[in-house]
């Protein structure tokens, strides 16, 4: 529903600043001005999604664009380039940071305003939603003193959160931090912070070659962008320093690939690879409302391929007051590649991407993004459709796959089907159909940690008139313990 302002009577100046308190609390990650040709139209980024929030008439149009240019320190007098700015003030008692920039269109201004919140990084690295074994498999890495570790994932994937979150671990007063970023995401205490000003020519690798001066611990280098940076990251981690960065790449395998084409010595980059960490945002389900359903035939066999296990139901949003169409904040998917000496051996001497494939996940010691975005589904915090939204399932299982390609072949029809009974998988409180969704099935394999005991406790409370499933009967007596999904947690937008 979109939001009313008395445009005639209340001041421009109290209409921003409500817009602002507004995404605060909404936990929008962006706020965007669309320009049209009369009115000017208002949507803010809430979980990924772009949402209408409010239409700005012509009358006012010019003035709340020009508001916004003054307070991010604009110029208000240019309108036909574009420009940057940045407000930090205080918006309904909360501290807020935030990046504005304007776009000149053929019907004027368009501004974005990125809000920066870091609430969530500060938290600590328990709660970026990294399964158990996972967070083992960072602590470890993380306490080496020396290599390069790296977060992969596309932007608004949750990269600079999870940098953060290492960095909060790591920032003792007995190290030396310091950060190369463009820009300056979130100011931590104990941290020497850079900002990259490409324009007057310090860029990263500048930075980069002043501070290998400054005798640094740890350093975190915003983004590998280029081989200049790629070969100085290097460099410094064999140097005997520990060095964090990101790349714009979906997972371990295409991060190895995609650093090998770069102008980097490979036998270095063996050496100083130590892990990644790719990642993706899903959409979390609402634990209110969430529902549940039959599982089709394509996702049985794709859950049963990547996590050895039969399913026959699978939680689906439903909506409810308190969330968007059955979704609320978001949960991270997560891949962690510990590099191994035969990995490393394999970067230095060239081994060719399916063999690659082979040593990054064929030992089972890395759980793919699909496999751990499943798990995330099995246990009701993210639906199946988000999963398919977000990985690439043929990428994941490599190509060539005969069964998976049959079953694709057969979902278009399957989802047909289940768009017309619609009505069938609505949320059930209905015993025989919970039972039937979640007894383990006969020839269930005992693999991948998964532990699909059955709490009956649960049923008998759905029996005695609670509506939905509010906890995932498979979370029970599993190894998969709070501590491991924490479901109060919503990420951020990076
Ligand atoms: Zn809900």
């Amino acid at each position: 529903m979109l939001r009313e302002f008395d445009y005639d009577n209340q001041a421009v100046v109290d209409i921003v600043n409500e817009m602002i308190v507004d995404a605060v609390n909404k936990n929008a990650s962006d706020i965007h001005f669309d320009p049209t040709p009369t009115v000017l139209k208002v949507r803010m980024r809430i979980d990924g999604e772009l949402m209408d929030y409010a239409i700005v008439p012509e009358i006012v149009k010019k003035n709340l664009t020009t508001r916004i240019k003054i307070i991010s320190g604009m110029n208000i007098t240019e309108s036909r380039m574009p420009q940057d700015g940045a407000i930090k003030s205080e918006f309904g008692g909360k501290d807020v940071d935030m990046r504005v920039s304007s776009l000149p269109l053929v019907n004027g201004e368009k501004v974005v305003i990125r809000i920066l919140d870091y609430s969530m990084s500060l938290q600590g690295i328990e709660t970026l939603g990294l399964s158990d074994y996972n967070l083992q498999k960072v602590l470890k890495m993380i306490a080496v003193p020396n290599g390069i570790i790296l977060t992969t994932g596309a932007t608004g994937s949750g990269k600079s959160t999870t940098n953060y979150s290492i960095l909060k671990r790591l920032n003792t007063p007995d190290k030396n931090i310091i950060t190369v970023e463009d820009p300056v995401e979130m100011q931590i205490d104990g941290l020497n912070q850079v900002q990259v000003m490409s324009e007057i020519g310090l860029n990263f690798a500048e930075v980069l070659r002043s501070i290998l001066r400054q005798d640094p611990d740890i350093i975190m280098i915003g983004e590998i962008r280029d081989d200049e940076t790629a070969r100085i990251a290097v460099r410094a981690s064999i140097t005997g320093h520990l060095v964090l960065s990101t790349i714009h790449t979906n997972n371990s395998l295409n991060t190895i690939e995609r650093l090998t084409d770069m102008d980097v010595e490979r036998y270095l980059l063996g050496t100083a690879l130590t892990g990644i960490i790719s990642q993706r945002l899903a959409k979390r389900l609402c634990p209110k409302c969430r529902g549940s359903r039959h599982a089709s035939e394509y996702e049985k066999i794709v859950i049963k391929k990547a996590l050895g296990i039969d399913i026959q139901g699978l939680y689906t949003p439903v909506g409810c007051s308190e969330c968007l169409n059955g979704y609320k904040g978001r949960i991270a998917i997560q891949e962690v590649l510990d590099i191994t000496t035969e990995i490393k051996d394999a970067i230095t001497n060239s081994t060719p991407k399916e063999e690659l494939r082979k040593l990054v996940y064929g030992n089972g010691k890395t759980q793919t993004l699909l496999q751990d975005g499943l798990k995330k589904v099995v246990n009701g915090l993210t639906s199946f459709e988000e999963i398919l939204r977000i990985i690439d399932i043929e990428e994941d299982f490599g190509e060539g796959d005969e069964e998976l390609k049959n079953a694709l072949i057969g979902r278009s029809a399957e989802l047909t089907k289940q768009n017309m009974n619609k009505k069938a998988i609505a949320p059930t409180n209905n015993q025989e159909t919970l039972n039937m969704f979640f007894q383990p099935s006969g020839n269930m394999s005992n693999n991948m940690m998964m532990n699909q005991n059955y709490n009956y406790n649960q049923a008998q409370k759905f029996n005695k008139g609670m509506n939905l499933p509010q906890t995932n009967p498979n979370l029970n007596n599993n190894m998969m313990n709070q501590q491991m999904y924490n479901p109060n947690m919503i990420m951020n937008q990076r």
